[in-house]
């Protein structure tokens, strides 16, 4: 029985493997991870993480061809084909702070496999690593080998957390680089092999390591900027009077463009787009390209303007201050059917927010209050200096300004505006002649993800706020 193990029971190991055990029964999948309660989790009834579809997928095999353990070591020792998706977010110190990859996890564990192997073994880079990385990881893999001889191979993945099972049921793609020796065409046609058992043949694309990895990274930054562009243009519409729902239409229709990634909000969040772009832009820098980092840079910059303008609409909206008053945030997680609150534009929003004292009552179907405080305390906005800034907010005061409740009523009773900031499918049913009702007037919306008819909230008497939309009359 072929043994596949993997290091990184996060977003990504998990559902992955999962995918894997499920299409290939005859394969030993062992997921493993340092984080003990993680594992616990993913052993339980309660998965760490929400994503639609994933109980039933872990279900169906866990236990049978499907494990995850925290006893690391063991299952790297004898695996076949061992994938790394460990965590490789942006250095916060030294050399690159700010944009280059924290490769520490991933260097640890090349360590630790060179340490642990007893077998011969194919190591996937599953993570998104900076291009070359495979060569760093075959100096600390080659030379501590202990007569154990290891193949790297780069298979970026491409899921988009919220529809995770389903992308990786039907992926647009799967990416495998490798080496162009004998041993290097001989593993990826190993990887190939276990893809092929579910994903069509020429949706499997192979080609060299640095292509591979320096692919997922491109993709990330060309889906970023066509975001951050609908964003540029949203802030033009507003001050021309043009639709940007209308634009992106218009747009989206020339089959050259297409019409996905088009849609104007708040801004982007999740812990790739900002983490990648900020990696490349440190790589070309590196290379000596300047004028391509500072374009990729723009993209970032666009992302940070655009929740920037967002809170300086909301509070010139108000009557340029919500100092003592109550806003109601709706949604915190950086995107619908995730409770993954990594780099959130709720994160920066509430910040700006606080920094003119408003008080906070925040609801998001799936995020938990400790995690909304957690996040709240540890990011704070700078106006200056948007760009990856972590100081520390005092949580004592956090507290006093903010609370989580349990649902959208409770949230916005007694509220000033609202702020709609992820775009959860129940936002879009919520009575909102209830909610006006329940509110100080004259009571404002805004929403930072074009998800309500801000049509019927005008007829209701709502102030309202959309991106890129024409102001009220
Ligand atoms: P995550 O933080 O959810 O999970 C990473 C896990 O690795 C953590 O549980 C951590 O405890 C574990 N880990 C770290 N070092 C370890 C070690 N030495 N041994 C064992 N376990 C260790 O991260 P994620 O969101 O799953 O992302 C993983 C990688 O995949 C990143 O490089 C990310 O950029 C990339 N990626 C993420 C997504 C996404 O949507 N989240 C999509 C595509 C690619």
């Amino acid at each position: 029985m072929v043994k596949i193990c993997c290091i990184g029971a996060g977003y990504v190991g998990g559902p992955t493997m999962a995918m894997i055990a499920l299409k290939c029964p005859d394969i030993q999948v062992v997921v493993v991870d340092i984080a003990v309660p993680r594992i616990n989790a993913w052993n339980s009834d309660n998965l760490p993480i929400f994503e639609p579809g994933l109980d039933e997928v872990v279900k169906a095999c866990r236990g049978k061809n499907l494990f995850f353990s925290a006893d690391v070591e063991r299952h790297v020792a004898d695996a076949d084909i061992l994938f790394v998706s460990v965590n490789t977010p942006t250095k916060t110190q030294g050399l690159g702070a700010g944009k280059a990859a924290d490769l520490t996890y991933w260097e640890s564990a090349a360590r630790m496999i060179a340490d642990v192997s007893k077998t011969d073994k194919i190591v996937v880079e599953k993570s998104t690593v900076p291009v070359k990385t495979a060569e760093a990881i075959e100096k600390i893999l080659n030379v501590n080998h202990n007569g154990i001889k290891f193949q790297i191979l780069s298979n970026p993945e491409f899921l988009a957390e919220g529809t995770a099972i389903e992308d990786l049921k039907c992926p647009d793609r799967v990416l495998i680089g490798g080496r162009e020796t004998p041993e290097g065409k001989k593993a990826i046609q190993a990887l190939k092999d276990v893809y092929a058992r579910w994903v069509p043949e020429d949706r499997i694309i192979t080609m060299n390591l640095w292509s591979a990895e320096l692919s997922k990274l491109a993709a990330n930054a060309i889906l970023a900027q066509r975001i951050s562009s609908i964003n540029a243009m949203s802030a033009l519409c507003e001050a021309t009077g043009a639709d940007v729902t209308q634009v992106a239409h218009a747009v989206g229709k020339d089959s050259r463009v297409g019409s996905r990634f088009l849609n104007a909000s708040v801004g982007y969040g999740g812990s790739c787009f900002q983490k990648d772009i900020l990696n490349l832009v440190y790589i070309c820098e590196c290379n000596g390209l300047t004028e391509v980092a500072n374009y990729w840079k723009q993209v970032v910059h666009i992302n940070d303007y655009q929740k920037a303008r967002f809170v300086k609409r909301v509070v010139s909206s108000m009557f340029n201050t919500v100092s003592g008053k109550k806003i109601a945030i709706l949604g915190f997680a950086f995107k619908k059917d995730t409770g993954d609150t990594r780099e959130a534009a709720a994160i920066d929003v509430c910040h700006g927010l606080l920094g003119d004292n408003a008080k906070l009552s925040i609801y998001d179907p799936q995020v938990a209050e400790s995690q909304i405080l957690k996040d709240l305390s540890m990011n704070k906005f700078d106006w200056d200096h948007p760009l990856h800034l972590q100081q520390y907010m005092d949580p004592s005061e956090i507290s006093k300004s903010v609370s989580v409740v349990s649902d959208a009523y409770e949230a916005t009773k007694g509220a000033h505006g609202v702020c709609i900031l992820t775009e959860w499918d129940e936002f879009k049913e919520l009575d909102y002649k209830r909610i006006y009702d329940g509110m100080h007037k004259p009571a404002f919306i805004f929403d930072g993800r074009n998800v309500i008819d801000v049509d019927a909230l005008r007829k209701i008497g709502f102030i309202t706020y959309s991106i890129g939309k024409p102001l009220d009359p």
